[in-house]
């Protein structure tokens, strides 16, 4: 029976065999894990993820694709019809049961950063592995002094490392999209340490409030002179922008200030 694919949801199903298992072999994990899959789609890495056996819980919007979901037969396998930004992933994952949690999805881009963001709101989630449009992964991973550092790269990289799985062209989809994709890894890491990430977060947040300006006119409400000090200690100044300033920048500013 011919699937009637909705635009709406970003139903595209990824039909290469071989980007399907580097995506799959990218999932390190063993039976005391759990993979999270959101929108498992007719199951193209679902029917390969369980082979790893470890848990699997999947949310799928669509409830059309419960018959086929259905054929993919294992014990370890729950797979839950509900909006992935809607549950509350306390309510279906006990984290303590598991060594590590990965999420691995093949999203629609246009609630990329929303299920990224609640991903990592969550805070159980050792690994992250993601299907997102070229541009977009090139913002997650970019690095101080380019044009795509924003706040959400810094955000991303200070609690992950962020490594690109491979490139998947939109042919490999069904049907074929406008663009081309990148999976991303993202891992856990606990290689930096803030005083207090509340404070850490408005900055960044506040440093980027209009890009084009400089800290000075963007941190206003700060204690300028502080932040000058300490700035001059890694030889920068109120003239340069948040995208000229490296994570460890941020760092030294938020615990001093
Ligand atoms: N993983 C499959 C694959 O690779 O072929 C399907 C990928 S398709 C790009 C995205 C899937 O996410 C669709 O099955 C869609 O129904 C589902 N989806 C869309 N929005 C969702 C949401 N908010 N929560 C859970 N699933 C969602």
């Amino acid at each position: 029976m011919k699937f009637n694919y909705k635009k709406s949801l970003g139903q595209n199903f990824l039909m290469d065999k071989n980007k399907i298992k580097q995506i799959v072999d990218a999932i390190d994990v063993n039976e005391k894990d759990l993979i999270v899959e959101i929108g498992p789609g007719a199951g193209a890495i679902t029917r390969e993820i369980i082979k790893k056996n470890s848990d699997v819980i999947c949310f799928e919007i669509d409830t059309r694709l419960e018959k086929k979901l259905s054929e993919i037969k294992s014990s370890k396998i729950n797979i839950v019809y509900k909006d992935f930004l809607k549950i509350n992933l306390y309510d279906y994952i006990d984290y303590s049961k598991y060594n590590k949690i990965v999420f691995v999805g093949n999203l629609p881009y246009y609630i990329t950063t929303a299920i990224i963001n609640k991903i990592i709101e969550y805070n159980h989630a050792d690994e992250i592995i993601i299907m997102v449009q070229k541009e977009v992964a090139e913002r997650f991973m970019a690095k101080p002094n380019s044009k795509k550092y924003n706040s959400l790269s810094i955000f991303l990289q200070y609690q992950f490392d962020i490594k690109k799985v491979c490139d998947v062209s939109k042919n490999c989809f069904e049907p074929i999209p406008k663009v081309d994709s990148i999976v991303i890894k993202f891992i856990k890491n606990n290689k930096y340490k803030v005083n207090n990430e509340e404070v850490f977060y408005k900055l960044i947040k506040d440093s980027f409030r209009q890009k084009r300006k400089n800290l000075r006119n963007n941190l206003k409400t700060y204690d300028l002179n502080k932040i000058e000090k300490i700035l001059n200690q890694i030889n920068k100044d109120l003239t340069f922008r948040a995208e000229n300033l490296s994570i460890e920048d941020f760092i030294l500013i938020s615990n001093d200030i």
